[in-house]
């Protein structure tokens, strides 16, 4: 299939053309017909597969086939869980939209909001947001949401798990009934099924890859370490392979900082990317990454959440998620358009439970390799971490911080504060 069977105007194909894209991917070509027919759609469909280009192209052509107004209300909204995410299809927004005539803005918080207001004022058709910051701006009536014709919940699955059912809710109640709805997620847990059924009205349902199953083109490998081993393990694996693109996870910010220390020691060029890191910082580790001046980039899950590195051959799970989801979307960072790509994990004892959740996920028994000299402690204790067991989990509350670093916004609303029973967080209560 090529992308001019799909029925997008001449100026979006030319703007296809000039990314370099030759055919349409599989939730584009699934997705983007139901759109142009004006239906709801609800799209499972992780980072990495032209999720963006799926939604935008067709908003785009939609938006640009009617009449635009001398006063240009906001038409189409697109709401994305963070920053970094928000910037990435807002710049995806801009390059499709090159030969069209339509307007675009994004808002996100942590930075001053006089310059988003200042171009919102201008007049804009989409305005991209993170729910954060958009209810700031709307309830100090900088923005109005009354002619909204599209909304899209991108990453909608990451929405619910940082808290954001309220604020999705309260942006709704802002809208139009009458208006067409597109909701793009990763999983799709039973929270997201409600989520989808409250919004979406009658809605087509795509799938990009089979839910919740990993990209074929992954390799996926455990290596079994002592915990304390785990530090000089990773940085024998980045100097051997000489690996220049590696992207690390770790489950807490401290622990991010610490491993990027310790790997600057061994002369790794390393950067953190989390959310106690201004925006500069992160904008200046991502670059860094992006353009070989930094080999490893260690994050957090939300800091990473919505990163576009297209081609990355190496994600390392320096600590396994809590949540076996989180698992899917780290390795989803590799393996990008059919490029191959390896996915390790350095799991220790206490992370025995975290792994045979993963697996029963991914449905695959995951291989097991151990290096010499960094075998796993036998003596070692196969109960998870104290700290995670408590009140719901340290992944919880790690996450909590990390979201209320992130929204710098109004940190007392309760009604913004993550929601406990999320069915996600099933590895916490179990342990
Ligand atoms: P996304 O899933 O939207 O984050 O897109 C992942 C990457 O794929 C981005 O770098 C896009 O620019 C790229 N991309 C999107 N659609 C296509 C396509 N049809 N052909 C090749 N690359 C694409």
């Amino acid at each position: 299939m090529q992308f001019n069977s799909l029925g997008l105007s001449q100026a979006l194909l030319k703007a296809i053309s000039k990314k370099g894209y030759t055919t349409p991917s599989p939730i584009q070509q699934k997705a983007i017909p139901h759109i142009l027919q004006g239906k709801d759609v609800l799209a499972s469909a992780q980072t990495g597969t032209g999720k963006t280009a799926g939604f935008t192209l067709p908003l785009l052509h939609i938006l640009s086939e009617n009449p635009k107004e001398k006063y240009r209300p906001i038409r189409a909204l697109i709401l994305t869980p963070t920053r970094e995410l928000a910037a990435q299809v807002y710049a995806n927004v801009r390059e499709y939209s090159e030969f069209l005539e339509l307007r675009s803005a994004v808002i996100f918080g942590g930075v001053n909001q006089n310059p988003q207001v200042a171009t919102i004022r201008q007049g804009v058709d989409i305005l991209v947001a993170t729910p954060g910051r958009l209810l700031d701006l709307i309830n100090q009536n900088h923005i109005s949401l009354k002619r909204v014709e599209i909304l899209v919940l991108d990453e909608a699955d990451r929405m619910l798990d940082m808290g954001f059912l309220r604020d999705i809710e309260r942006v709704i109640k802002m809208m139009p009934a009458k208006r067409q709805n597109l909701m793009f997620s990763a999983t799709f847990s039973p929270d997201i099924k409600k989520l989808a059924h409250g919004i979406l009205s009658n809605p087509v349902q795509v799938e990009a890859t089979p839910e919740n199953t990993t990209v074929d083109a992954i390799t996926q490998k455990v290596y079994r370490v002592a915990k304390g081993l785990k530090t000089d393990l990773i940085i024998k694996l980045i100097s051997d392979g000489n690996w220049k693109q590696v992207l690390v996870f770790t489950r807490t910010k401290h622990g991010a900082n610490k491993l990027c220390e310790k790997m600057a020691k061994a002369g790794i060029k390393a950067a953190a990317i989390h959310g106690n890191k201004s925006q500069g910082a992160r904008t200046k580790a991502l670059g860094g990454f992006k353009n070989g001046s930094v080999s490893v980039l260690v994050a957090t899950d939300i800091a990473a959440r919505g990163l576009d590195i297209p081609l990355l051959p190496h994600v390392i799970n320096f600590e396994l998620p809590n949540i076996s989801e989180d698992y899917v979307h780290r390795i989803g960072r590799t393996g990008r358009a059919g490029a191959s790509g390896e996915a390790l994990s350095l799991v220790s004892a206490d992370e025995t439970v975290y792994l045979r959740d993963i697996e029963k996920l991914v449905g695959i028994k995951i291989p097991v390799e151990i290096v010499e000299g960094f075998e796993p402690d036998p003596n070692a204790s196969t109960q998870p971490e104290k700290r995670q067991q408590r009140g719901g989990g340290g992944g919880n509350r790690s996450r909590n911080n990390e979201r209320s670093a992130n929204s710098n916004t109004k940190k007392n609303d309760s009604s913004r504060r993550p929601k406990r029973n999320n069915d996600r967080r099933r590895n916490d209560r179990s342990n």
